[in-house]
């Protein structure tokens, strides 16, 4: 009865492989009944949420019997002042994640099709695949970076959405302004394109860009944030999209009414002008990340360039058995064999003392195995 059942779901859904999150630091603590944790696995910020916005959670308490505002119109208003574009073109979303998903669900239907890159962020292939539709997934270039030219060949008449990620998760890498925008211009317009940036904030002030400042030009063109990485909101859920106001409506017609909860909306408000938060996280985040490189390097081990707050190792052998032996002495890190990268290891870039805990276990393991 219950194989009949299940015989009869949506044919897309059943052959969905679930996403595979970082190890809850919980989770650890009850299967080894470890009570020293440090967790390098979900590119979260190590300081965790800023003051401005734990203050703001405060303030909103008495309101929690009540449901949150479903235009998100404050939040709307201060993005809409920060990145200088306007409200109309903004969908809010419980974490990027939900907007990724909304433009899929409202672009793409059985007999259409969508491209991304081999490595890119797991969340496209599921977005894609629950909606039935097909897909290309472009092989990466040697360095595992998006095939920008490939990409735009895979595209046809059947095409709907292509998603580029910008620094992309797990690889880490970064495509720069001219070749992006070169990619955009190959695009036919009536393909939806989006580029996500949830890792923008910590790109070195002499590389940054944004595709923002090209949604004037290409209508097609979606950028999507988040406030889960160098925001530290990641157990809040709260991202956005900005597009073509026509782009946004859709998207508002689909999502759920109060997708983005009264916390979280005040949350995001108060840290996006926290601008001395933000400059903290970016310097631990350098600081970090120069110290992990140094231990690889002695190490001898290689790693992708890193634009993001992690950095992807490569074990030259396979990372499970590394994995296993870091998460016993109380390390999480991120195996990503279901993004076909057996032999390598994602790595958040924590705390300075986490960091150093992390170079003397790892290379204790490497050693000892
Ligand atoms: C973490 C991440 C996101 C989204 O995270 P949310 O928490 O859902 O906002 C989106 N894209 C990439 C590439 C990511 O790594």
């Amino acid at each position: 009865m219950q194989s009949k059942l299940i015989a009869r779901a949506a044919p897309a859904v059943a052959a969905i492989q679930p996403y595979q999150p970082g190890k809850p630091i919980s989770e650890l603590a009850r299967e080894l009944g470890l009570s020293d944790i440090i967790k390098l696995a979900s590119n979260e910020n190590p300081l965790g949420p800023s003051p401005r916005a734990m203050a703001a959670m405060r303030a909103v308490e008495p309101e929690l019997a009540l449901y949150p505002d479903g235009n998100g119109f404050a939040l709307k208003q201060a993005l809409s002042r920060h990145l200088g574009v306007d409200a109309a073109q903004i969908t809010l979303g419980n974490g990027s994640n939900d907007v990724l998903v909304l433009l899929a669900e409202a672009f793409l239907t059985p007999g259409t099709h969508a491209v991304y890159s081999q490595y890119a962020f797991a969340v496209y292939p599921l977005a894609v695949q629950a909606t039935g539709a097909a897909a290309s997934c472009v092989p990466a270039t040697a360095d595992l970076g998006h095939d920008l030219e490939a990409m735009a060949a895979a595209v046809s008449p059947e095409t709907r959405v292509v998603f580029v990620a910008n620094p992309n998760n797990p690889t880490g890498n970064f495509i720069d302004a001219e070749r992006l925008r070169a990619f955009g211009e190959a695009l036919p317009e009536e393909v939806l394109w989006v580029v996500d940036e949830a890792y923008h904030e910590y790109l070195a002030p002499e590389a940054r860009y944004s595709a923002l400042e090209w949604l004037a030009d290409f209508p097609n063109l979606v950028v999507t944030r988040t406030f889960s990485k160098a925001y530290g909101l990641a157990g809040l859920r709260v991202g956005y999209a900005v597009s073509h106001p026509e782009v946004a409506d859709l998207l508002n017609r689909i999502r759920q009414p109060f997708n983005v909860n009264s916390l979280a909306l005040a949350a995001a408000e108060a840290a996006l002008d926290d601008s001395a938060f933000l400059q903290q996280a970016y310097a631990v985040n350098q600081a970090g990340m120069a110290r992990l490189s140094a231990q690889l390097d002695a190490l001898g081990l290689a790693y992708t360039p890193s634009c993001g707050n992690f950095l992807l190792v490569d074990l030259a052998r396979p990372a499970l058995p590394v994995y296993d032996a870091l998460l016993r002495k109380g390390v999480i890190v991120r195996p990503v064999g279901n993004y076909g990268l057996p032999n390598h290891l994602r790595v958040s870039i924590g705390t300075q003392d986490e960091m150093e805990y992390f170079c003397t276990v790892f290379e204790q393991v490497l050693k000892a195995s």
